[in-house]
């Protein structure tokens, strides 16, 4: 709110982002070279920016999740500064409470934010790595230990000490498990596992060095043998999916789980992890 008092503000700063950094000079594409621009009032809700030469207008917002918006940008720049502020998200019905918009606008807007920001494409993991695969969207554990049908699963990765993957697959076989890795994780890693069958072919066909723990058999840690880094990521995942998003489809699954991830692999960014969005959805 100190930063972005007003929408103002927030056009300004989008329009010095994204086309002109000194604020008054940018590529003006109809003259093919760069021009002075100016702002001339007008009765739009959104003003833009006009080349002094040949008339052609910017709209600091073309391209950008905000541009068909009809919602304020000063909200906009609130509801990606809420969604990176706590280490599990809020809920819609948070947002829509916090901001004043409708559920329905604050849900699309969550979705956008998710899915056109907070996807991220880290470089291949290496060193020691750990592997697991879980289950979300359905109930939990049943007595005789099996998950339902309805839930999807889930497989991700973690480099100790670094960052986390995590998407949806079809089912948790050798099958469909091994390429993943296979394309995330660089040769001759150390990768930790539980007991689980779809890890069964990952040092031969793989070249990695591969510790097993047997959960099985009740055993949990054995020394730097465990895979608790990415079960405790898991952890955060499904509390924050029953406990705020409560039921998540397998559609929508992928987005939720960018956000996770993202705020996971900038958890050390503090204040940093606003801007980054910001200049993401800067991004020409
Ligand atoms: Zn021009």
């Amino acid at each position: 709110m100190r930063d972005f008092p007003d929408d103002a503000t927030c056009l300004n700063w989008l329009w010095q982002t994204r086309y002109a950094h000194d604020g008054e000079h940018a590529y003006c594409p109809k003259c093919e070279t760069e021009r002075a621009f100016k702002r001339y009032d007008t009765s739009q809700q959104r003003q833009s920016w006009t080349c002094t030469t040949c008339g052609h207008h910017i709209h600091p917002t073309a391209g950008t999740i905000f541009h068909k918006s009809s919602t304020s940008l000063t909200l906009w720049f609130y509801a990606i500064y809420l969604m990176t502020s706590t280490r599990c998200g809020i809920s819609a019905k948070q947002l829509e409470r916090e901001i004043g918009v409708t559920y329905k606008t604050a849900w699309r807007m969550m979705n956008l934010i998710r899915n056109e920001l907070m996807e991220d494409e880290p470089d291949m993991m290496d060193g020691e790595v750990e592997v697991d695969e879980t289950y979300v969207g359905g109930k939990r554990k049943n007595a005789k230990g099996r998950y339902p049908a309805k839930s999807t699963p889930v497989f991700g990765m973690v480099q100790r000490g670094g960052k986390v993957h995590a998407q949806p697959v079809r089912d948790a076989s050798a099958f469909t498990l091994q390429p993943i890795i296979m394309k995330k994780v660089m040769p001759e890693s150390t990768i930790f596992t539980d007991g689980h069958g779809g890890y069964q072919y990952i040092d031969t066909r793989g070249g990695y060095t591969h510790q097993r723990i047997n959960h099985s058999e009740g055993v949990y840690v054995s020394g730097n043998v465990h895979t608790q880094t990415i079960e405790n990521f898991w952890s955060l995942v499904r509390r924050g999916i029953s406990g705020v998003y409560h039921n998540v489809s397998a559609k929508h699954l992928q987005g939720y789980l960018s956000e996770y991830v993202f705020r996971y692999n900038h958890r050390d960014d503090g204040a940093a992890m606003f801007l980054t969005l910001l200049l993401r959805a800067a991004r020409p």
